[in-house]
């Protein structure tokens, strides 16, 4: 029988040069820069809920990871360090095997030293634990959005959604846009160069990153800045050929998974944010304008026109014309 030490030993023990002291001891000892504040999420995902049972085990040790360091890129905070807490059936030595595979090439991607966790035999359970920098005070928030201000987002919000519906045969895409969307929906890419420019050359006042659909995230982001908002589908990304319009646009302004950033920020930053995007080669989209909202709670602080100005009628889990 392997032991969990084996399984540590195995599988997740790596050089850990971001670290003052890595695993094996009783904590792992981290020495953040003088002047930065540290910047830590976790997220659990369990087998059934959060992926499918035979989800390939290298890309999802990739995802498990990258959704994790896209919360650190909507903060504009620097990934450095790594805790992963397991669950994992007995007798799997090839998806282990497998599995860190995907992480470690996530993490070797963005810098990243697995420092520490905690592993258990039982049904397939993870909790990732990221913990980045960020010069003390800067951070990108949800909160700071000011009327005024445009919206932008990045990439192609939806590609992932399209991959999943593809996946559950309700919809066939074009061989050319499934292999994209899978991708998008496999080996999700954080935004962290994008986060990171943003906070340091200050070209953002607020950012999230869409892990449930853009317009839902928005909406946290108006919520917590007390804001409202106009959104005109002829500004969003153009959709992809290849799939159905309608459902198309549907997972650009509902999808999940795709680990894009949105962001506000003021008028006078256009010409930067243009000069960013193709620095990054990393498309950047305006689509929306920030107001004052008319109350506090106000329940129409979003509102998203057409592309014959009728505005939609939106929900949580889509949208459709009025009337
Ligand atoms: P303790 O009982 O003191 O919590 P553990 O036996 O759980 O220690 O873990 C031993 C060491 O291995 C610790 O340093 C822990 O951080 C590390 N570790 C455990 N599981 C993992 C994992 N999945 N990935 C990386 N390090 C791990
Ligand atoms: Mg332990």
């Amino acid at each position: 029988m392997v032991s969990e030490f084996d399984v540590i030993a195995r599988y997740f023990s790596r050089p850990t040069p971001q670290a003052v002291l890595g695993p094996g001891d009783d904590c792992a000892l981290l020495a953040p820069a003088a002047g930065s504040e540290l910047a830590i999420s976790t997220d659990m995902l369990v087998e059934g809920s959060h992926f499918l049972p035979d989800t390939d085990p290298c890309q999802l040790g990739w995802k498990a990871l990258a959704v994790n360091l896209s919360d650190l890129a909507a903060m504009g905070a620097t990934p450095r360090w790594a805790l992963l807490a397991g669950s994992f059936p007995e007798g799997r030595a090839v998806w282990l095997e497998a599995f860190a595979t995907g992480f470690f090439a996530c993490a070797t991607h963005f810098g990243v030293d697995l420092v520490g966790g905690d592993t258990t035999r039982g049904p397939l359970n993870l909790c990732l634990t990221v913990i980045g920098e960020v010069a003390a005070g800067t951070a990108l928030r949800r909160d700071r959005a000011l009327p005024g201000d445009d919206l932008w987002v990045s990439g192609q919000p939806g590609l992932a959604a399209l991959g999943l519906a593809h996946l559950q045969g309700t919809t066939r895409l074009s061989e050319g846009l499934a292999r994209r969307c899978l991708a998008a929906l496999q080996q999700p890419r954080p935004r962290v160069e994008l986060g990171r420019e943003l906070r340091r050359r200050g070209l953002a006042h607020a950012a999230i990153d869409v892990s449930d659909g853009l317009l839902g995230d928005l909406e946290h982001v108006l919520e917590r800045s007390a804001v409202a908002a106009e959104v005109s589908t002829t500004q969003l990304p153009y959709l992809p050929a290849g799939a159905d319009p309608t459902l198309a646009r549907r997972c650009q302004l509902s999808g999940g998974d795709d680990y894009e950033l949105v962001f506000s920020a003021p008028p006078a930053k256009r010409g930067a944010l243009s000069a960013l995007a193709a620095e990054l080669d990393l498309p950047l989209w305006r689509f929306g304008r920030v107001f004052a909202a008319a109350t506090a709670t106000d329940a129409t602080r979003l509102t998203v026109v057409d592309e014959n100005g009728q505005p939609l009628a939106i929900d949580r889990t889509g949208f459709d014309h009025f009337g």
